[in-house]
């Protein structure tokens, strides 16, 4: 069974719900995660709450040094987090530790604490009165996340959020929950009081306990667009400050003059790596003009040299799936293309047949696909590449502006003007020229627009830190003996 960790403690608990935990490589029952109650989940945030105010009251400069700490700590165990990744994940190990890398970025911005929370100040805003305003945290902060990124995405979340004098309960995927445990052991080993950073195992009804609980402040959620819709309104309703990430469909134009080689290379690498299984995933080549048969013919040889298998072996580009479930859904698709009438190019099923075991779908592409099919319209999460084809970048803009995910666009091209054009009309979080995903920098922010992002703020960076802070502004005068003047009932004005 795999533990809870409460108030600084591995807690085990055998009774109760629980659900299952795969090996996707080989469909093997791996373990077994319990799913707390409603009364467990109001004892996690207790225990947060609890825990907090001595927490709040830490110089942010020692809690900077804990953070320092926990750095040296996820660097050292990277290979040990990846490995914890792929077993429950299926992600090849040098993908799961790239996550971890990711997620150690964040850290390290984490670790700049002491400046980031600076306020302002100012000297005489009236006569014999000054004014500051100082960022102070909110209390016991959540975040909830989805199975593809088990460390990198709990990552940009509490490293954050307890700089800033937060306590946090992590409620981690059910798929892939062993990661967030060892994360916040070895936060504990970097020096973290107890009871500041909790993992809480659960599924919807522990969610929505913590939705819904009056001390909880700020809620962070990151999975899928009906869920992240709920909790969004969950939070409205209870008053609560939320950020929810939910699904993607991202697109990489290729316009006429662009490297058809190098956007070749980025296609591969972010449509299958993966196995497709990320929110920056391409999952729509767009090919503009005259593109689209030199694009194709760049893919072929490519996507045939990737290799199917475990994510725990050498020599492995493409891992399964992460559950039976979703790879019958994303096999559902591929049935579904065919039949809207896109041309399959590459079908995976094949690639597949030799595994008996296991959650296994191979490199997928469609080719003429248009906007009507579902193919298009919906998040696949699979490796399952679909190249659209129009005739000009005006064509290509108003097809990504007429998706209702909004997370990130990729343009490659060698004209900067036509580039430059491009990344200004398109109504989109995030925009990559010449670059495969454009995910952004861990001292940038990381968000979308439209369905991939509920609440007006974006994750980590400077956003984060505002996020989870909230303003308070102080104004004050210190009058010498008792000039303070005849009590007046007019608007004080400066
Ligand atoms: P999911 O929505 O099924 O689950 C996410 C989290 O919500 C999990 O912790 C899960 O336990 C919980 N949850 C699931 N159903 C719930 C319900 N009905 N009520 C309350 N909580 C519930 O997502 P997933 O399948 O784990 O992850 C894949 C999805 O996440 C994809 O859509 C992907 O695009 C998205 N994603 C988005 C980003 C982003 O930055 N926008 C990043 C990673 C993943």
């Amino acid at each position: 069974m795999i533990p809870h960790w409460i108030n600084g403690q591995r807690v085990l608990v055998a009774s109760g719900r629980h659900t299952q935990v795969f090996d996707p490589a080989t469909g093997a029952v791996t373990g077994r995660v319990p799913l707390a109650s409603a009364a467990e989940a109001q004892a996690a945030v207790s225990v947060a709450l609890k825990a907090w105010p001595a927490w709040r009251d830490t110089p942010a400069l020692k809690r900077a040094r804990v953070l320092f700490r926990y750095r040296e700590l996820v660097e050292k165990h990277r290979d040990e987090l990846a490995r914890l990744i792929t077993a429950e994940h299926g992600k090849t190990l040098s993908d799961a530790a790239g996550s971890v890398q990711r997620g150690l970025e964040v850290i390290e911005f984490a670790c700049g604490i002491p400046h980031l929370l600076q306020g302002e100040a100012s000297r005489d805003v009236g006569s014999g009165i000054d004014c500051q305003s100082q960022r102070e945290p909110l209390g016991v902060c959540v975040g909830i996340t989805p199975f593809n990124f088990p460390a990198m995405v709990p990552l940009w979340m509490f490293p954050v959020a307890i700089a800033c004098g937060n306590s946090f309960v992590l409620k981690p995927s059910e798929r892939t929950p062993s990661c967030a445990v060892r994360l916040a052991e070895l936060m504990s080993e970097a020096g973290l009081p107890p009871g500041i950073l909790n993992v809480l195992h659960g599924d919807r009804e522990a969610v929505d306990e913590l939705l819904q609980h009056p001390a909880v402040t700020a809620v962070s959620f990151v999975g899928s667009t009906p869920v992240a819709r709920h909790v969004y309104a969950a939070c409205a309703q209870a008053g609560k400050r939320v950020q929810a990430l939910g699904g993607a469909k991202n697109h990489l134009l290729v316009m006429p003059d662009a490297d058809i080689e190098l956007a070749a290379d980025a296609l591969i690498g972010a449509a299958y790596g993966s196995a497709g299984e990320r929110c920056m995933a391409i999952s729509v080549a767009v090919a503009v003009g005259a593109a689209g048969d030199a694009l194709r013919a760049a893919l072929l040889p490519r996507i045939r040299a990737l290799r199917l298998g475990a994510g725990g072996q050498p020599n492995v580009d493409i891992g399964p799936l992460i559950s039976a479930q979703h790879l019958e859904r994303v096999r559902g698709y591929i049935a579904t293309g065919e039949a809207e009438g896109a041309e399959l190019v590459v079908d995976g099923r094949i690639a597949a047949t030799t595994f008996s075991a296991g959650f296994f779908l191979g490199a997928t592409l469609f080719d003429h696909a248009s906007s009507t099919m579902r193919i298009w319209r919906e998040e696949v999460f699979g490796p399952l590449l679909t190249i659209v084809r129009v005739a000009t970048a005006a064509e290509a803009v108003a097809l990504v502006n007429g998706h209702e995910f909004a997370n990130g666009v990729s343009i490659f091209t060698r004209d900067g003007r036509l580039a430059r054009e491009c990344s200004a009309q398109l109504d989109i979080g995030m925009v990559g020229i010449n670059v495969p995903i454009p995910v952004p920098a861990a001292f940038f922010s990381f968000g979308g627009r439209k369905h991939s992002l509920f609440g007006d703020s974006n994750i980590h960076g400077v956003e984060g830190v505002r996020f989870y802070t909230q303003l308070k502004t102080i104004t004050s005068r210190w009058p010498r003996g008792h000039d303070f003047g005849a009590g007046s009932l007019d608007m004080p004005t400066l």
